[in-house]
């Protein structure tokens, strides 16, 4: 242990509650940051992975989501006190970002030995302009954070090289820097080696070996309920996929900073099925939503029903997850019926063609119809997310958008239907754009 470290590590994972009147901030688990006003609690996987491995690397893990706990920043803080953890990791998004540049510096006045740790699609996107503007001691790029905040946490406590992709500052000898780090100065004071990066990013790690979610530890009844995606509950996430395949929507902000073109990687049928049974036989869940921005298709879904089918699972949990409209044949979704799958979500965005070309979808407008249809058929609930307000969307292409889901709607192929205002996040081509 290093020293001030002679207790056993403590890490508590969590996120500062928001205090506003304009609804439930949808921080955790959620590509597109919102304010909910029916009660939305989503489960985040990745925090959530990240705790299950602390706690499986040895550490003492404490889990401490103040916007799910309904806390105020006042009781967090209280939490935050009796706990005393010794670094604390927290995810941020575009649209809060500044404000947690005062909780970290307000963190820093009353908890000056805890470390801060921040993660998430803005930070990576922009991690000096974090350590810039507050006195945060770490800031993990990259969506791999549920293996490398114990890659971290080891490097602290046991001096194992730190890998690559983690931002710190100048005249920090907590950490074992490797060969590979590099310096960047600071844009304010000028000091040309005031922050340190601790090496190229790589995300490569194998999701098969993430230990299941420690669902108590991460207090899974919170996100068990209050979640439109559930009928049947309790119900529960999954994340079986970082994060995408198609990987390339012009918007998705997840697809283009924590998991850029390239680092597509996925649980095994096999992984994703034991946890499932794990779930059920365990919590007696009866529905799980897996977020993966698209679930896998092909030989490895064929496989995942197979074995919900043939276990007898496919009795017992409902299953719902993100889809492509393109991306099945009905042999499959009749697969997928026969598995139990319910809840199917698909990002339709446009029902204007040069959108969908524009935002790099890789959809023609007759396939949202044909994908819902046959989804439909299969038994599957299909949920529709339609997209308004790109900047090059005229009055008509709008009403154009409303009337193609309109039309799934009124043939009876979906179910239910989201329509969001388009918000061009950091770090996406439409942001550039
Ligand atoms: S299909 Fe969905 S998850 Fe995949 S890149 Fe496009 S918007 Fe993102």
């Amino acid at each position: 242990m290093p020293v001030g470290f002679s207790k056993k590590f403590k890490i508590a994972v969590g996120y500062p509650p928001i205090e506003t009147d304009k609804g439930v901030p949808l921080l955790s688990q959620n590509r597109q940051f919102q304010f909910f006003n029916a009660k939305t609690y989503i489960y985040p996987m990745v925090p959530a992975y990240a705790a299950s491995m602390a706690k499986q690397r040895g550490y003492d893990v404490v889990w401490l989501d103040g916007i799910a706990e309904e806390w105020t920043y006042a009781q967090w803080l209280a939490k935050l006190a009796e706990e005393k953890p010794d670094m604390l990791m927290v995810e941020t998004k575009s649209p809060v970002v500044k404000q947690h540049w005062a909780v970290i510096n307000d963190l820093k006045e009353k908890f000056p030995n805890m470390l801060l740790v921040w993660v998430g699609d803005h930070v990576t996107y922009v991690p000096k302009e974090i350590m810039e503007n507050s006195k945060l001691d770490y800031a993990i790029t990259g969506g791999d954070y549920d293996f490398m905040l114990s890659d971290l946490a080891d490097s602290i406590t046991k001096g194992v090289t730190l890998v690559g992709g983690i931002w710190g500052r100048k005249g920090d000898n907590r950490v074992k820097l490797s060969e590979f780090v590099k310096y960047e100065k600071s844009d304010i004071t000028g000091e040309i080696d005031a922050y340190w990066v601790s090496g190229p990013l790589k995300q490569t790690h194998n999701l098969d070996e993430l230990p299941f979610v420690a669902r108590d530890l991460t207090r899974w009844e919170l996100y068990a309920y209050a979640n439109g995606n559930y009928k049947y509950t309790p119900a529960t996430y999954m994340y079986s996929g970082k994060d995408c395949w198609w990987n390339r929507c012009t918007f998705c902000v997840w697809d283009h900073t924590i998991n850029p073109m390239g680092t597509y990687r996925r649980f095994s049928p096999e992984r994703l099925f034991a946890e499932v049974k794990h779930v059920v036989d365990n919590y007696g869940v009866r529905e799980i939503f897996d977020d993966a921005g698209t679930l896998f298709v092909g030989p490895p879904l064929k496989k995942f029903c197979n074995l919900l089918i043939e276990s007898g699972y496919n009795k017992k949990v409902v299953m719902g997850c993100n889809m492509r409209l393109n991306a099945l044949t009905q042999e499959y979704y009749d697969l997928m019926g026969e598995a139990n799958f319910r809840f199917i979500l698909y990002g339709m965005e446009s029902g204007n063609q040069e959108t969908l070309d524009r935002l790099d979808k890789g959809l023609k407008v007759h396939q949202i119809e044909e994908g819902v249809r046959m989804a439909k058929r299969a038994g599957l609930e299909p949920h529709l997310t339609i997209m308004l307000g790109y900047p090059w969307e005229t009055e008509e292409m709008a009403k154009n958008t409303i009337a193609v889901a309109k039309r799934c709607f009124q043939k009876g192929y979906v179910d239910t239907m989201q329509a969001t205002i388009v918000i061009p996040y950091p770090g996406t081509p439409l942001y550039k754009d």
